[in-house]
């Protein structure tokens, strides 16, 4: 299916999501709900667990169908429509509770697979880089506080350094609306903290929603908070 145009009306929205309604077995994990983000925000969203929470990332993201309602991004409409490979390529990133990165490749060959170019082998990506695409990594690897760490395997760093690199891995899609589901699981109250401020730094060139339950993250980061309860 082919997504629309919509002129003007939603351009300093970047999602909006109309009554959206999903439900499996007749549950409903998400119940007519409403939401909007502006160009720029960066929102948190709290709730209880089985709120629904990861549901809406799975409906935004192109996973999970809606039962009833649609979702907008950036003008295209009706988003929820599309392959999730679309839906990436439309600028939605997202950040999964267990990173997905290479563990056997290092943190520089991990971002260099995420830059946006025909997929290959790693050997043709390392020697088809150019100058620019390496000051590109090296930006994104001060960014998310590993840049002395370049050649290490992904697989030896620390549970909190792993998700920072796969926010590398997405940032490095060049994504406009980032969307990242409990980013602090599991974390050290210092890798917590590290994650605080990089978030921050990305939310001056990103919109970011992020979801947690964490209190404590969430009165670090918050700007503008939703709860989503019982959908
Ligand atoms: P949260 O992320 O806020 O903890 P979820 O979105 O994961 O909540 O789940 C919301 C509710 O929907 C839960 O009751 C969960 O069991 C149910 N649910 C989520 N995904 C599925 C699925 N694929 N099939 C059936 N039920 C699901
Ligand atoms: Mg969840």
């Amino acid at each position: 299916m082919y997504a629309q145009r919509v002129q003007d009306a939603t351009s300093d929205t970047i999602l909006h999501i109309e009554g959206l309604t999903v439900s499996f077995d007749g549950f409903k994990a998400l119940n007519d709900l409403d939401f909007f983000m502006d160009v720029g925000e960066l929102r948190v969203i709290i709730g209880p667990n089985g709120a629904g929470k990861t549901t809406l990332l799975d409906t935004i993201t192109g996973r999970v169908r809606p039962t009833e309602g649609r979702v907008f991004f950036n003008g295209v409409s009706d988003v929820a429509t599309l392959s999730e490979n679309a839906i990436v390529n439309l600028g939605i990133g997202r950040k999964f509770q267990t990173p997905t990165i290479y563990v056997n490749h290092t943190v520089f060959e991990n971002l260099a697979l995420s830059l946006p170019k025909d997929k290959g082998v790693i050997r043709t990506i390392m020697s088809m880089l150019g100058s620019h695409d390496e000051d590109r990594i090296a930006e994104i690897m001060n960014t998310i506080g590993l840049a002395d760490k370049g050649d290490d395997p992904a697989g030896l760093l620390s549970h909190g350094e792993k998700q920072w690199l796969e926010i590398g891995m997405l940032i490095a899609q060049d994504p406009q609306l980032l969307l990242l589901d409990e980013p602090v699981a599991g974390m050290t109250d210092y890798e917590t903290q590290g994650t605080v401020d990089l978030i921050h730094s990305l939310a001056d060139a990103h919109s970011i929603l992020v979801i947690e339950h964490d209190m404590e993250f969430v009165e670090q980061i918050a700007r503008k908070v939703t709860v989503l309860h019982e959908g």
